[in-house]
This record gives structure tokens, C-alpha cells and sequence, in this order.
């Protein structure tokens, strides 16, 4: 499925980057996005292929709407959009004492980052040829196995995880499949040494970007499984 224009954010390391390096290698125009543009051209230096990089804050309204601006008069469309960037997998709080301040941090770019981003690329995705948004989520924000662990990251993944249904039947219309992918436990700087290598998280994220047209659309994947709500 070469030639695709594919937006991925947070893509300067982790399983961002390796999305997007397996995206440039199968053909595809990548935008590597990065919230400092200096990372975002030195990822992109590494990689083979169509990438090319780009500044990119999902917290950022402003950021996001020069982006969008971008893509629109650089290419027109997009086809793909993998709302990658994460922050605060914060292992250190427990619910009833979180810190607001760090939840607030979280829901800010975990949840209101995806969703000003896909706003914001709504008509270029409108646009593209067979429009797929993946949210990488988390089983740590499904609510059939939560705990009191982690409350900014889980809750804002399920914040996610719900506007992935949201949007998935609201663009069902257009022909755009939106699905919620868990990568699983990976040895990133957000998953520490143990989790498994960046090559299978990324997997897990690019089945459902490589899904059909006729695929799924407002599901909850790891590794091409649906995972409990
Ligand atoms: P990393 O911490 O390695 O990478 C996170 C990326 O997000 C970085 O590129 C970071 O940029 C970027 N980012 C953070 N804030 C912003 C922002 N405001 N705007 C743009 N980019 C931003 O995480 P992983 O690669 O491990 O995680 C990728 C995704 O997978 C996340 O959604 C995460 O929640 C999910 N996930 C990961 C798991 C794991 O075990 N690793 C398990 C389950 C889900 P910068 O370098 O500037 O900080």
C-alpha cells in the first residue's frame, strides 16, 4: 500500500520512529512530526525514504494549525494519521492522591493532543484516499481491567480510547476507519528496559494502519486482537 501521505506524531524516537521508518521504507511520504524541530530532522536524517520532518505540539493549538496549514498546501491530503505522542506514564501516583497538575498535563496532550490533531487534519483526511486514524492507547486505559494505578496516563487513554468510538462513528461516513491500538509493554524511555522490542509495538500500530477498507473501524487492537474496553 505505497504512496500513501502518513502523519505520525511523536515520531522522533520509541515506537513513533520506528512507525515512521517502516511507513518511508514500504513507500510512503512520512511526516515525521516532533514537538522540537531539531529532533524531528535529526530522526529524519536516519530513515530511508520519503520523510520528511516537521514541527509539531499536539498541546499546542497554534502549532497544530500551522501544521495543518502545511500539509495542506505541501500535499493536499493525508491518508494516514498515527496519534503516537504520549507523555506521563506516571507509575508514581496512586488515584486518590494524584497530582492534578500532572493529570491535567496528561489529558492535555494524551487526549485533547489526538483529538485537536485529528480536527484539525479532518478535511485532508476527507481528502486522501482511504483515511485511517490510529490512536495509540494503552490497556492501561481500559476500564475492565483499571486499577488505581497510574490515573493521569490511564485516564486520559481512556478519554482516548472513547473518542476513538466517538470519532469511528462519526466517520464512518467518509470512509474513515478509526481504531485505538494497545502497542503492548515496550522497551522504550516511556516502557523502561523489559517491555519487547520497538519492532513489535510498532507492528501492533501498523496493522491497523494497514487495515483494508473494508476493516474495522471504533475497535480496541493489540496485535491485530481485539483487547476489552
Ligand atoms: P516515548 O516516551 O519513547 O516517546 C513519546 C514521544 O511522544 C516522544 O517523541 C515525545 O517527544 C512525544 N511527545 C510528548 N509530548 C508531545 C507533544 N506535546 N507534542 C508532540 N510530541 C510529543 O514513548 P513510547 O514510544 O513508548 O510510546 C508511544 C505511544 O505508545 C504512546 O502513546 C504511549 O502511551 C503508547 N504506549 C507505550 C507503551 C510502552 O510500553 N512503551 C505501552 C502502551 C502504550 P519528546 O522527545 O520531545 O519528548
Amino acid at each position: 500500500m505505497a504512496g500513501r501521505v502518513c502523519v505520525v506524531t511523536g515520531a522522533n524516537r520509541g515506537i513513533g520512529l520506528e512507525v515512521a521508518a517502516r511507513l518511508a521504507r514500504a513507500g510512503d511520504t512520512v511526516l515525521l512530526t516532533a514537538r522540537d524541530p531539531a529532533k524531528a530532522e535529526r530522526a529524519a536524517r536516519g530513515l530511508a525514504g520519503r520523510v520528511e520532518p516537521r514541527r509539531l505540539d499536539v498541546s499546542d493549538d497554534e502549532s497544530v494549525a500551522e501544521f495543518a496549514r502545511g500539509v495542506r498546501e505541501a500535499h493536499g491530503r493525508v491518508d494516514v494519521l498515527v496519534n503516537n505522542a504520549a507523555i506521563h506514564y506516571d507509575t508514581w501516583q496512586r488515584a486518590s492522591g494524584a497530582d492534578l497538575g500532572v493529570v491535567r498535563e496528561a489529558l492535555e496532550t494524551n487526549l485533547l493532543g489526538a483529538w485537536r490533531v485529528t480536527q484539525a487534519l479532518l478535511p485532508l483526511l476527507r481528502a486522501g484516499r482511504h483515511g485511517r486514524v490510529v490512536n495509540v492507547s494503552s490497556e492501561a486505559g481500559s476500564l475492565a481491567s483499571m486499577g488505581a494505578g497510574t490515573p493521569a496516563y490511564a485516564v486520559s487513554k481512556a478519554g482516548l480510547n472513547a473518542l476513538t468510538r466517538m470519532l469511528a462513528a462519526e466517520l464512518r461516513r467518509d470512509r474513515v476507519l478509526v481504531n485505538a491500538v494497545c502497542p503492548g509493554w515496550v522497551a522504550t524511555d516511556m516502557g523502561g528496559p523489559g517491555g519487547r522490542p520497538v519492532a513489535e509495538g510498532a507492528a501492533s500500530v501498523l496493522w491497523a494502519v494497514d487495515l483494508p477498507d473494508d476493516g474495522p473501524t471504533g475497535g480496541f487492537f493489540r496485535d491485530g486482537r481485539p483487547l476489552p474496553w
